[in-house]
């Protein structure tokens, strides 16, 4: 009898973790996740538009590669 119950205790915990697992399991992916608003900057060279991540500053002034940072200081 007492095993009978341990039984019963086993298969509810089970039943409800799985109902927890369930629960916890990640949404679908939005759709519009990919085009997250990224905060976009321009060149100040060649005006190109480029993620702020990417992006080399040069005081107040951002630039898309090396290059372009180095001509517009001269
Ligand atoms: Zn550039």
């Amino acid at each position: 009898m007492k095993y009978l119950v341990l039984l019963v205790v086993l298969v509810l915990g089970y039943a409800w973790w799985r109902g927890q697992r369930r629960a916890e399991s990640p949404p679908p992916r939005r759709p519009t996740s990919a085009a997250t608003p990224q905060d976009m900057v321009a060149c100040a060279h060649c005006g190109v538009h480029l993620p702020r991540s990417e992006a080399l500053t040069h005081g107040p002034r951002t630039y898309c590669c090396a290059e372009h940072q180095q001509e517009d200081a001269h």
